[in-house]
């Protein structure tokens, strides 16, 4: 483990998974409460992921973005048909994502010099230099400059000022419709309805960067659908190789054609074992049933939470929509991460403060009453509040996304 560079605060081995539980190296299990950082929707080993993923790597691993795969071909038509018309640019990662659609809206909007990008504070866009300049977090960006210029920052649900940094030359602008690591903020609907008209209005592209939140996570498919409105791109990531990677951009097929052959690319992107795994994952999002169940597991937890708010003063706030789930506390959120993780149970912060919670979609209300006593028990400790020690130790979720 020491060959690796130490970018990640973290010290425990996990060796397997399944359903809502890993494992580590000594045999201790935890609940996962994480899903890891969001990418098991469906869990650790769903039996048809499994299934998907065996079957096409018997047949073929890679071929090469030279030829046509059948499962990515079927993959992007089948997102298509989910979403909006589209075409679809296949990646191996949130960032590469992101970065894809700073590129495509550059492009669109060439030729009438639209180069700046608008994003929000406390933005999370990724850490690559293109989608690190739309990441709002200094930390994150300051040892790396000059980064991409022409970015500009937008105040969260500030319609006002969003109107005034959208112009003539802004290409895109970035709005994740829920902020993941930037502490969980919900984007109102009249923001997002507001910035869909500022863009129209401006010429502008609105990306709805889902990365995080996408895929059923808010108990939607797609959290536009929230806004009920229609993005120009869409990035999709975490959840939706079922654990290997992938990325897919969406751009909206009437402004898609200026993109044309050598303006972007990937070695790896739309890999055909990573698409059948995605098909497999999709099925299930999309089976009957399936996304009514999310918020039915989501309710009984923001209930539990609620309860645990009014009975802890460490908890500030509880903001959540479906799965996706941020305990604002008045302390450090570390001792709360670490505290959870004695009792068996795997949870990330966001920010400082914010204890971050993306269970996999398929958790069991057990589960939720499980996590539940176990955060009751922490914050009972002392763990949250306001004097609490900021934890030192290895292990406590930092700087995860
Ligand atoms: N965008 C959002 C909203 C994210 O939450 C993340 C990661 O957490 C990313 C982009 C970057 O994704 P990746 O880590 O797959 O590059």
């Amino acid at each position: 483990m020491s060959a690796l560079l130490p970018v990640y605060d973290r010290d425990l081995v996990i060796v397997s998974g399944k359903g809502s539980r890993v494992t580590d190296k000594e045999g201790r299990s935890y609940l996962d409460f994480a899903a890891g950082v969001g990418v098991n929707g469906l869990g650790y080993g769903d039996r048809k992921v499994l299934s998907a993923i065996r079957k096409q790597a018997g047949r073929m691993i890679h071929s090469s973005n030279l030829y046509h795969n059948e499962p990515a071909s079927a993959l992007a038509e089948r997102l298509v048909a989910l979403a909006f018309p589209a075409k679809v640019f296949f990646c191996n990662s949130g960032t590469e994502a992101v970065e894809g659609c700073i590129k495509f809206a550059r492009r669109i909007g060439r030729g009438q010099g639209r180069t700046e990008l608008v994003a929000f504070e406390r933005s999370f866009h990724g850490r690559t230099l293109g989608s690190l300049s739309l990441t709002w977090t200094e930390r994150y960006r300051e040892p790396f400059g000059p980064l991409v210029p022409g970015v500009r920052f937008c105040p969260w649900d500030d319609l006002t000022a969003a109107a005034v940094a959208i112009g003539p030359r802004t290409a895109a602008v970035f709005v994740e419709p829920v902020q993941g690591e930037g502490g969980v903020r919900v984007a109102p609907v009249e923001f997002l309805r507001g910035l869909a008209d500022i863009c129209r209005d401006a010429g502008a592209l609105l990306v709805s960067e889902e990365v995080q939140c996408g895929l059923g996570r808010t108990g939607k498919l797609f959290a536009y659908e929230h806004a009920a409105l229609r993005p120009d791109m869409v990035t999709l990531a975490k959840p939706l190789g079922g654990g290997l990677p992938l990325g897919a951009i969406l751009v909206r097929e009437e402004i898609a054609s200026p993109i044309a052959v050598g303006d972007h690319g990937s070695t790896f992107g739309g890999n055909p074992v990573a698409a059948a795994a995605a098909m497999a994952v999709l099925d299930r999002l999309t089976s009957h049933g399936f996304l009514a169940k999310v918020e039915k597991r989501a309710r009984a937890l923001r209930r539990g939470l609620n309860a645990l708010a009014r009975k802890h003063p460490a908890v500030v706030q509880v903001r959540s929509l479906g799965l996706i789930v941020g305990v604002e506390l008045k302390g450090p959120a570390g001792p709360v991460v670490k505290g959870l993780r004695e009792h068996g149970v795997l949870a990330t912060k966001a920010g400082d403060n914010v204890l971050r919670l993306l269970p996999p979609l398929v958790i069991k209300q057990k589960d939720i009453r499980e996590f539940l006593e176990a955060l009751d028990a922490v914050l009972q400790a002392g763990a949250g509040s306001a004097g609490a020690e900021p934890a030192a130790s290895k292990g406590t979720g930092g700087a995860v996304a």
